[in-house]
C-alpha cells in the first residue's frame, strides 16, 4: 500500500492506495493549518493526525509518494528522496515560495516518522521536461534567464500525464494520440501532448501565466507591472493581485465557476464578461496548441469546471467544426465519468477524464521502488 501525501502551504492531503487495485483504503484532507482559530497550528500537528489516521495499517505501508510542486529546472521525473534530492528542492524554494517549504516539511517529517520505508518526490514540473527549448524559453536575455533559472516549468503535470494517457486510451490510440488537456480548476492550464510527451503548457515559470483561474489572471502584458509600480503599488501588491485578486475573481468578484455561471444566468453584466474573457482565453489556447501539434486526435476537459460545466466545454468549443472538432450536445450534458463527448463523426474526439492526481503519484511511487529495488 502507498501513502500518498500532499503537505500544502494551508492543508495536508493524504490518501492510502493499493495500485494493484487499484483501491484506496482511506483518504482525508486537514485544513487551516496555522490560520487563526484553527485547531491545527502548524504542518508537524497536521502530518502527526495522519500518523493516527493510518496507524491500524502503518504496518502495510510499502512507500510513500509525496506531491512536490516545483522541480526546478533539474528533474525530469519522479526521484527517490535522499539527501541529495531534499538538496535540490530546496534550491527550487525561490521558484515556489509557498508550496516547495510545505512540501518539504512533509517529506521530512516522514522520513522521521517512517525511516524504514522508501520515500518517493513527485514533481507538478517533471512531466513538462520535455517540453522543447523552442516552447519553454522565454524570449529575454538569456544570461539573466540562466542566472536566475527563468524559463517555462508548467505546473499540473501529474494531472495531465494522467489525463492525457487515460484519453489517449480511450481513443484507442495509446501510444501515439497527440491530446490537448485542460485541466479546468481554481488553477487552470492547456497542455499539448504528442505522443506521451508533453510539447508544450500555458502555465510558465510560476502558476500565474496562461488561462485565466479562478483568482489568477493568467496571460497579461508583463508591461501592466511596472506601470502599476511607477503608479505607486509595491511589487507585493502588484503579486498579490495578480494571483488572489485577479481572474473570475477580480472581473466579477466570484471565483467559483458555478457562481459565476448563476449570475451569467441571470443576466449579470460583469459575471457575463467574466465568463466571456475566461472562454476566449480558452479557445485561443486550443487553437494555438491545434497549430503546434499539427494533428489533434483528442481534447481531454478535466478538473472541477472540466469535468462539471457542460455549459463551458460547449461554449469554448462552439463554432470550431472547420478545426474538425464537433461536440455531441447530448453527450456533453448528459453521461457522467470518462467519456467521449463529440460525435461519432467528429475528426477529432472530445473526452471529459475526471482527473486522480493521487492515483497517478501512487503509480509513479510504486514504479520508482520497484525500478530501484537492490535485486
Ligand atoms: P482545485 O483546482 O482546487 O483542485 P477543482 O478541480 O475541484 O479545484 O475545481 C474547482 C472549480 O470547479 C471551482 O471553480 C468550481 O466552481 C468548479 N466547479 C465544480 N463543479 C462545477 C459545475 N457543476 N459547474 C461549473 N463549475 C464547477
Amino acid at each position: 500500500m502507498i501513502l500518498v501525501l500532499n503537505s500544502g502551504s494551508s492543508s495536508v492531503k493524504y490518501q492510502l492506495i493499493d495500485v494493484e487495485g487499484p483501491t484506496r483504503a482511506k483518504g482525508a484532507k486537514i485544513e487551516r493549518i496555522g490560520e487563526p482559530g484553527s485547531d491545527v497550528p502548524d504542518h508537524e500537528a497536521a502530518l502527526s493526525r495522519v500518523a493516527q489516521a493510518v496507524a491500524t495499517e502503518s504496518a502495510a505501508i510499502t512507500a510513500i509518494g509525496h506531491r512536490v510542486v516545483h522541480g526546478g529546472p533539474r528533474f525530469s521525473g519522479p526521484a527517490l528522496i535522499t539527501d541529495d534530492v531534499i538538496k535540490q528542492i530546496e534550491e527550487a524554494v525561490p521558484l515556489a515560495p509557498l508550496h516547495n517549504p510545505a512540501n518539504l516539511a512533509g517529506i521530512e517529517w516522514a522520513r522521521r516518522w517512517r525511516p524504514d520505508v522508501p520515500q518517493v518526490a513527485v514533481f507538478d514540473t517533471a512531466f513538462h521536461s520535455t517540453i522543447p527549448p523552442a516552447a519553454r524559453t522565454y524570449a529575454i536575455d538569456r544570461e539573466v534567464a540562466e542566472l536566475y533559472d527563468v524559463r517555462r516549468y508548467g505546473f499540473h503535470g501529474t494531472s495531465t500525464a494522467y489525463v492525457s494517457r487515460v484519453a489517449a486510451r480511450l481513443v484507442g490510440q495509446p501510444d501515439t494520440a497527440n491530446v490537448i488537456v485542460l485541466h479546468l480548476g481554481n488553477g487552470a492550464s492547456a497542455s499539448a501532448v504528442a505522443a506521451g510527451r508533453c510539447v508544450d503548457t500555458s502555465m510558465g515559470m510560476t502558476p500565474l501565466e496562461g488561462l485565466v483561474m479562478g483568482t489568477r489572471s493568467g496571460d497579461i502584458d508583463p508591461a501592466v507591472i511596472f506601470v502599476l509600480i511607477r503608479a505607486g503599488m509595491s511589487p507585493d501588491q502588484v503579486e498579490a493581485m495578480l494571483f488572489r485578486r485577479s481572474g473570475l475573481l477580480g472581473l466579477c468578484g466570484d471565483n467559483d465557476m458555478r457562481a459565476v455561471i448563476a449570475r451569467v444566468e441571470a443576466g449579470d453584466q460583469d459575471a457575463v464578461l467574466a465568463y466571456n474573457v475566461y472562454c476566449h482565453r480558452l479557445r485561443k489556447y486550443i487553437g494555438a496548441y491545434c497549430a503546434v501539434l499539427g494533428r489533434v486526435d483528442v481534447i481531454a476537459f478535466t478538473g472541477g469546471v472540466g469535468e462539471n460545466s457542460s455549459l463551458v466545454r460547449s461554449t469554448v468549443l462552439a463554432g470550431l467544426q472547420p478545426l474538425g472538432i464537433r461536440l455531441d450536445p447530448l453527450r456533453n450534458v448528459s453521461a457522467r465519468g470518462t467519456r467521449i463527448i463529440s460525435t461519432d463523426d467528429s475528426a477529432v474526439s472530445v473526452a471529459v477524464v475526471p482527473t486522480d492526481e493521487e492515483l497517478e503519484i501512487a503509480l509513479e511511487t510504486s514504479a520508482v521502488v520497484a525500478r530501484t529495488k537492490p535485486q
